[in-house]
């Protein structure tokens, strides 16, 4: 049964410049038919009987009126029962938002927003290609508390070319400073394909130093810690009791279901789990959606869905349950993974309990290196 849903909303006012989502500033379908779709989606899906999370992002779903908001929340709310204490997130961003459309948003139904603010600094800001300014993004989380959200988190992003210690220091501790539930904070990679790749090419960025953007992560984690944020996942934070329930679902394997253009599905069951993903591209979708088409089905193998459990469960710090695993798979990690967990706790990259298997500090910071030996070769 899937408790989760997931709402792909691929519209962009503009597409930043290092962003490689699926996501579009010139679509081919306007943001009102590709609303009608979703619902058109959602209803021929029938139903999965209790939801526990839904999760509006994108793209920029805070493009979308309350009003198509609630009507999307509504259309699910049809065929299932939304449970009362559910945890809905809209994404925002905030060159989009007012006060007026946040308490909208509210009244149809959404309790979290996730905001992505990025950087407190406007020339950073500029060099990411975001439509918004620092003093943009503080306005708009002010406008969320004034609205009545109760439950906010904000993206950020670390390790920018030409970022110092100092500049993401106060970037931090003014968002601190803001209060909010929740924060993600991502090292910027730089993506094929994108503006920024084309800069790098060309030689007019240079990528932030590694040792530097270390010095970034543990400033991270110490200055967050300190604040009271649980470190609960490789870039996540939140106060006791505000981690992303959405987010724990896709980490900790559980079922879920997506809509839109590109949207990922993943059902825990029968086998070893079944996965499908819509197409990205719009035309594309709305033909899956008018013709009723299903996407391909791919059925996972036991020795996947064991790796699933390793690169996807490690990335918390509560780590994976090794009993659990056992239990399963009906073999050890260490009789799969032979020498491998060893290894890296020697290393001091990986930690053993009596039942658990967690990254150490030392293993967030490698936490890369760490998963990819986890991933069966193809
Ligand atoms: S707002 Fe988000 S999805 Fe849209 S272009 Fe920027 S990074 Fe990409």
């Amino acid at each position: 049964m899937c408790h989760a849903v997931y709402i792909h909303i691929p519209y962009c006012s503009r597409k930043c410049s290092y962003c490689d989502f699926n996501s579009t500033a010139t679509p081919v379908i306007p943001l009102e038919q590709y609303t009608e779709l979703l619902k058109k989606e959602i209803r021929s899906a029938g139903d999965f009987k209790e939801l526990a999370t839904i999760y509006l992002g994108g793209g920029t779903p805070s493009l979308l009126t309350p009003g198509a908001v609630a009507a999307i929340i509504n259309e699910l709310g049809r065929g299932n029962a939304i449970l009362p204490d559910a945890e809905i997130t809209l994404e925002a961003n905030p060159g989009t938002v007012t006060r007026a459309s946040l308490e909208g948003y509210l009244a149809g139904g959404v309790n979290r927003l996730s905001i992505g603010v990025q950087s407190m600094d406007d020339r950073e800001l500029a060099f990411l290609g975001r439509i918004h300014s620092a003093g943009e993004a503080a306005a708009a989380f002010e406008a969320a508390r004034a609205a009545g959200f109760t439950n906010i988190g904000i993206d950020l992003m670390h390790s920018l070319p030409g970022q110092t210690l100092e500049g993401w220091r106060i970037t931090l501790e003014t968002a601190i400073a803001m209060g909010p539930e929740h924060i993600s904070a991502y090292g910027l990679t730089i993506e094929p394909g994108t503006p920024l790749s084309a800069s790098l090419d060309a030689g007019e960025i240079v990528p932030q130093d590694e040792d530097l953007a270390v010095e970034m992560f543990e400033l991270t984690a110490e200055l967050l810690g300190k604040a009271g944020y649980e470190h609960y996942e490789i870039s996540n934070f939140a106060l006791p009791g505000y981690r992303s329930r959405h987010n724990q679902v896709y980490w900790q394997r559980g079922s879920y279901r997506g809509f839109g253009a590109g949207a990922h599905s993943f059902q825990r069951e029968p086998g070893y789990g079944v996965r499908w993903a819509n197409p990205a591209e719009l035309s594309s979708y709305a033909s899956l959606v008018t013709t009723g088409a299903v996407p391909d089905n791919e059925l996972l193998q036991k020795k996947d869905a064991m790796a699933e459990i390793f690169f996807l469960g490690l990335r918390m710090l509560d780590g994976v349950d090794l009993e659990s695993f056992r239990r399963e798979f009906g073999a050890s990690a260490d009789a799969v993974y032979p020498g491998v967990i060893d290894r890296f706790v020697a290393l001091g990259l990986l930690r053993r309990s009596a039942t658990k298997l967690q990254l150490t500090p030392q293993g967030v910071l490698l936490a890369n290196a760490v998963l990819a030996e986890f991933i069966p070769s193809p």
